[in-house]
């Protein structure tokens, strides 16, 4: 799960990590009370208005932007609030700006990269910190991998004061600096750990004319499977930020993620349904999604899927890819008819059902009186979905 950067330089800010204070403000309004406020707090005279969007590059697309006074911050926030915010990272539509983020502007001396992450090829919390700060760090590892220094924590020890001073020394920092990038590394990984993170970014963390180390950027993604042990995490999920396809189908514990193809999938196991896309993509065709309906499926779950499925408007043919093994096939058969027939079916089906009760399940779907092809094995699925579509386009 994704937050945005005020949410996440809160919790960073609870463990110790320095970042400049600042509030959100939803309307030109609030910003300028924002803005007024941190005067008064630390006699802030210059502020920085940042739109708070999940995607990441947005000084690149306008969205961050340096005001040196109060009718700045209100023509920055006017300007930001309810604009399609497009990003290197958003996609051509962008993304729409609901709130904006007013902070406190500090003179940057240099910027540069930290993170946390799980890597997996050592099983440990890594640190990754680079000089070359401000610029996404996937493309300094294309560039200049060198540049990127890298530091596998031990879980049983955690994170030393070591760790943290050869990665100071290793960015270049000098005399007071160092001490204070130890101290923001050990709070970050606290914060971390304890939050059951998956990816900490700061990028830019800088380094101030006064020789402060901040934040001056914050990403955080957590881990979903830990998410039940945060209640007040999971409270901050913004749902506008994600896709509502994804939304609905989270609802249903359902697992769909969309792709850009045109064969919508709906299959029941993670495994079944990889396999599904592989095997639609060797022959030839393309997946619109990854759609797992999950062992107990019921009526109502396959109609939501199906809706969930439909709501793409590329999805020109239907895959449905189910093992009988807990469901019996005679019940998905009629949960099928029975969605198909809500949802006024126009696209081509293809179903493929084996295991329990498969006989009866595919008698119920050929007297179903639907266009329904029923398919014997994966690889005839396979075919027949992707047949289907270009019948269409010759
Ligand atoms: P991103 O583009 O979405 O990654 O947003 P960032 O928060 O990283 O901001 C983009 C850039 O704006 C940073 O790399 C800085 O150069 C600049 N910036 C952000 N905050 C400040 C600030 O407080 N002072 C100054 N001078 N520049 C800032
Ligand atoms: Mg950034």
């Amino acid at each position: 799960m994704n937050i945005h950067e005020y949410q996440a330089k809160d919790i960073l800010r609870k463990f110790g990590v320095a970042t400049p204070p600042g509030y959100v403000a939803f309307t030109p309004d609030e910003a300028v009370a924002a803005a007024e406020r941190l005067g008064k707090e630390t006699g802030a005279t210059m502020w920085v208005v940042k739109s708070q969007i999940h995607a990441g590059g947005r000084g690149k697309g306008g969205g961050v932007k340096l005001a040196k006074d109060v009718a700045t911050v209100r023509a920055e926030a006017t300007r930001m609030l309810g604009m399609q915010l497009i990003t290197p990272q958003t996609g051509p539509q962008g993304q729409k700006v609901q709130k904006v983020f007013i902070t406190e502007a500090c003179d940057i001396a240099r910027e540069l990269y930290l993170g946390l992450l799980v890597d997996r090829a050592t099983q440990r919390v890594t640190v990754m910190a680079s000089t070359e700060g401000g610029v996404e760090i996937e493309e300094v590892a294309k560039t200049h991998p060198e540049k990127i220094i890298k530091v596998a924590i031990d879980p049983l020890t955690g994170l030393q004061p070591y760790h943290a001073r050869d990665i100071a020394f290793g960015l270049g920092l000098q005399g007071k600096q160092v001490n204070k990038c130890v101290a923001f590394l050990t709070a970050m990984y606290k914060a971390f750990t304890q939050m059951d993170m998956a990816i900490v970014e700061i990028n830019p963390l800088v380094v101030t004319t006064g020789d402060d180390v901040l934040a001056l950027d914050a990403k955080i993604v957590f881990d979903d499977n830990a998410l039940f042990r945060h209640a007040d995490v999971a409270a901050m999920r913004d749902e506008a930020e994600e896709d509502p396809a994804e939304v609905e189908a989270t609802k249903h514990e359902l697992n769909y993620v969309r792709l850009e193809g045109n064969i919508g999938c709906m299959v029941n196991g993670a495994g079944l349904a990889m396999a599904t896309m592989d095997i639609i993509k060797l022959y030839g065709g393309q997946p619109a999604n990854f759609l797992d309906v999950g062992g107990g499926a019921t009526k109502e779950r396959v109609t939501t899927a199906f809706k969930i499925i439909l709501r793409d408007k590329n999805v020109k043919a239907i895959l449905v890819n189910i093992f009988g093994g807990i469901m019996r096939c005679d019940i998905i058969a009629e949960g099928v008819i029975a969605a198909a027939k809500e949802v006024s079916l126009k696209v081509p089906l293809v179903v493929r059902l084996e295991g329990t009760n498969v006989d009866l399940g595919k008698k119920i779907l050929a007297e179903s009186g639907l266009p329904i092809l029923s398919a014997d094995n994966l690889a005839d699925a396979a075919e027949k979905v992707v047949s289907t579509l270009k019948m269409k386009a010759a």
